[in-house]
């Protein structure tokens, strides 16, 4: 025999009902055995605990109440429930005239539920033609009278079990109330909210069924509640002492004491979906997972309760003291934290009985007080309980340091010596990040990366159509999902804690709203949005001073704009002291060489301790373009700049190219990677535009440019012959020093070496250092354009997702 549990949303009113009894209909048509065990219909018993609530404060519950009767009657009319109603409505009524009501009133009104239920569908099923039977667990089930949460009496339910089953026929139906037995006295009892799960575990087990069918409104058992977190995956097979732990910390669709009853006879439990048939649900049975399961449980209706005194150090008893209290009051204490070094201890206990262990516990240490060995004892019941069951300490840091990194502190934590479960406190208003950081983290699902775009020009532009084409393969690859949040420029943002669309474009003229840094930061807790990075692809030095709020709420950075990296050594400084306090990471290794990997490897070279002496190179593709033309060309000067400002080589004032300061801050920056402490104005910076020509407005400028020629004219004929001019970015000096010498300029080289010999627009650097002589490292090739600098970002980007 099968035994089919149905919960009560299963069995609400229209498409549940339904389903359920197709569900039973098509087990009976096939020849199986079965019997059926239920809970309340709808939400009956939180119902029938309102009502009774209002009937006792003497207020108007009779309308609720007639809703109630409507609802269980539902269209079924023909099915008589006067009965039970009429002693609920007696019942209220008494409640309502003393004011009160005992523990076991309560039991006889929550039982109603389930006597309802039953009542119901067994008349529905004989209606059907089936042979079903009212089966009242009152009769059946005994228990002892600790009404609300009675505890059966085994042998005597089993007996009765046993012999009610025996008068069976063998195409009997029985349709068994779940949650309610009776004291040897016949007083109604119940066994705790969640019962029937427990009531179906026994019959179970005193039928030695085959297997117990736990029809719930869910597919199964997930890897934590995918309400909470979208990336939650079903499992497809527990072992009972893995369904043991996860019913023990707070998974509602298993009751705590579920498990043992099958585990005695190895009855299988499969948590089956009433609303999704084709579902496989989640399979309980004695065999266990090689690897071991993980999944995550919330505990949400607790209380921290925090001891504090210098006096607790040291001094025994006090935790034995501690517990008395509880014990006494019936305070079950769920985790216990005690730091050893500092003066506190920490219990979690469920949220009602706070109250009363805060005063129970001041009762207990008044003395204490007196003798100042402790000093305050504090409720904080703002707070969650998240258990990673399955998680071992070897490997608990990754979970933790993720949820550093997303600035969630866990308050306390502490882990069971035998299990292999960890539990977390966290602050409420935490707990949705929290989970969904900690799930990222232990299960290798695609880890969510939450991206917020600045400036969506060339650059900012190119690089989120990468990243929304490559999104796809890359969450395939590396199991990462890269989403963009936000896309914003100096006026507008768009937001979409979703992922921003192919038509990004379009949305932000349609939905894109003014807006300043602090909303994007808004945005980004209010749904809870986890691993944050901006990137700046700004040339703005407004923006840049957003980047320490940015840090300090949990975002790391990338930007292609240079100017933080290039304001005052005092600003470098203070950013990385930022960015070293909130555990966040700023790449930038567009600033110099665009995807060139040039940064990387000099700070690589830098950090293993190699001793760099001189770093050269043509670092701007716009005067390589001019030089290696002009120089390779029988040209005037003019000819060769006009090209590439038509060819939009340029700035749109061709001066900002020309006059040596970009290539100047790409030098200041890889100084400052050697942790040299220049500033920008201790560049030698040689201006290549004539004095006269510096100021006034661009158009102007354009009108002159061969005003340039007679001056480079001479420069390339003064030359050495087979040489060229190049115009290079140099840094020398002791490095090893404070500060080095920075110089840009340009001069004339040799056509048969490698600086020589560049050609293109390419960027080009060498590297000396100690080890490598006089053989420099040298990087080359295109160190400009807003693909190849989109595919820099996106380069800085993936580093930072593999990081964490
Ligand atoms: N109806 C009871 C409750 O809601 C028992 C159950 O559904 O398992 O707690
Ligand atoms: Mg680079």
């Amino acid at each position: 025999m099968k035994i089919l549990k149905f919960g009560g949303k299963s069995l609400s009113n229209g498409d549940g009902l339904n389903k359920v009894i197709a569900i039973i209909t098509d087990k009976v048509n096939q020849g199986e055995k079965i019997a059926i065990v239920v809970s309340a219909r709808g939400n009956a018993t939180d119902e029938l605990e309102q009502i009774l609530t209002i009937a006792s404060q003497n207020g108007d519950y009779k309308p609720i109440f007639e809703d109630f009767k409507k609802y269980q009657q539902d269209v079924y009319d023909a099915v008589d429930l006067s009965e039970e109603f009429t002693i609920l409505e007696k019942l209220f009524e008494g409640v309502s005239l003393i004011g009160d009501y005992s523990k076991k009133i309560k039991d006889q009104i929550l039982s109603k539920g389930e006597l309802l239920s039953a009542k119901l569908l067994t008349a529905i099923l004989i209606e059907k033609g089936i042979h079903a039977r009212f089966t009242d667990t009152r009769e059946l089930i005994k228990t002892d009278a600790k009404f609300g949460d009675a505890q059966p009496l085994e042998q005597l339910s089993k007996k009765n079990v046993v012999a009610f089953f025996k008068q069976n026929t063998e195409n009997t139906v029985s349709v068994i109330t779940g949650f309610i037995g009776s004291t040897t006295n016949n007083d109604t009892t119940t066994l705790g909210r969640n019962g029937s799960n427990y009531t179906a575990s026994l019959i179970a087990n005193y039928l030695n069924a085959e297997e117990l069918q736990n029809y719930t409104h869910v597919d199964g058992i997930y890897t934590a509640n995918p309400d909470l977190v979208v990336d939650a995956k079903k499992i497809d097979h527990l072992s009972f002492n893995e369904a043991n732990e996860i019913a023990n910390f707070g998974a509602t669709i298993l009751h705590a004491k579920t498990i043992i009853p099958l585990l005695e006879k190895n009855i299988p439990l499969r948590i089956l979906n009433t609303f999704n048939h084709e579902n496989k649900g989640t399979l309980i049975t004695s065999n266990s997972n090689k690897e071991g399961i993980k999944t995550l449980s919330v505990l949400e209706n607790v209380a921290l309760v925090n001891l504090e005194g210098r006096g607790l150090l040291g001094k025994t008893g006090v935790d034995a003291r501690i517990f008395r209290v509880m014990g006494d009051n019936n305070i079950s204490v769920s985790i216990i934290s005690q730091g050893s070094s500092e003066r506190g201890i920490g219990l979690v206990v469920a949220a009602d009985k706070a109250t009363t262990a805060m005063i129970e516990l001041e009762k207990e240490f008044e003395n204490d007080f007196y003798s100042k060995d402790v000093n305050k004892i504090t409720v904080a019941d703002d707070v969650a309980v998240i258990s990673i069951i399955g998680q071992d300490l070897s490997t608990f840091h990754k979970p933790y340091t993720a949820l550093i990194k997303n600035k969630i502190v866990p308050i306390l934590f502490n882990n069971t010596v035998t299990g292999k479960n960890v539990s977390l406190v966290v602050k409420k208003s935490q707990l949705h990040k929290a989970l969904n950081v900690i799930h990222g983290e232990i299960f290798g699902v695609a880890k969510k990366i939450n991206i917020a775009v600045f400036g969506h020009g060339l650059v900012g532009g190119t690089l989120i159509n990468q990243i929304l084409e490559s999104a796809a393969a890359i969450e395939k690859r590396k199991d990462i999902k890269l989403n963009v949040f936000a896309i914003a420029n100096s006026k507008n943002v768009l937001l979409n804690k979703n992922g921003v669309t192919p038509n990004w474009k379009n949305e932000i003229q349609t939905n894109g709203f003014s807006y300043t840094i602090d909303d994007v930061i808004a945005y980004a807790n209010e749904h809870h949005l986890e691993n944050l990075i901006a990137i700046d692809n700004t040339a703005s030095a407004d923006f840049v001073t957003n980047y320490i709020s940015l840090v300090e709420n949990s975002f790391d950075l990338i930007s292609s704009n240079k100017v933080a990296n290039t304001l005052s050594y005092s600003f470098y400084k203070k950013l990385r002291k930022v960015l070293a306090e909130n555990q966040k990471t700023y790449l930038y290794e567009t600033n110099v060489g665009a995807g060139l990997p040039l940064i990387d490897t000099i700070k690589l070279l830098h950090l293993s301790g190699e001793n760099i002496t001189k770093i050269k190179g043509v670092f701007s593709g716009t005067l390589s373009y001019l030089f290696n033309n002009f120089s390779a060309k029988d040209v005037p000067f003019s000819e060769i700049l006009k090209e590439a400002i038509d060819n939009g080589y340029t700035e749109p004032d061709p001066r900002e190219d020309l006059c040596g300061n970009d290539v100047g801050r790409k030098l200041l920056i890889l100084a400052r990677e050697l942790d040299l402490q220049n500033e920008f104005e201790e560049i030698n910076i040689q201006n290549l535009i004539p004095e006269h020509l510096r100021s006034g407005d661009v158009g102007e400028f354009l009108n002159k440019l061969t005003e340039f020629d007679p001056i480079y004219a001479k420069i390339k004929a003064d030359q050495k012959p087979n040489h060229v001019l190049r115009y290079i970015g140099e840094l020398s000096g002791d490095l090893q020093n404070d500060k080095g010498n920075l110089e840009v300029k340009l001069v004339s080289v040799p056509l048969d070496t490698a600086l020589g010999g560049l050609k293109g627009s390419d960027s080009f650097f060498e590297i000396y250092t100690e080890s490598y002589g006089d053989r420099p490292i040298v990087i080359q090739g295109a160190g400009a354009g807003s693909a190849v600098t989109a595919r820099g970002v996106f380069g800085d980007i993936l580093r930072l997702s593999d990081k964490g």
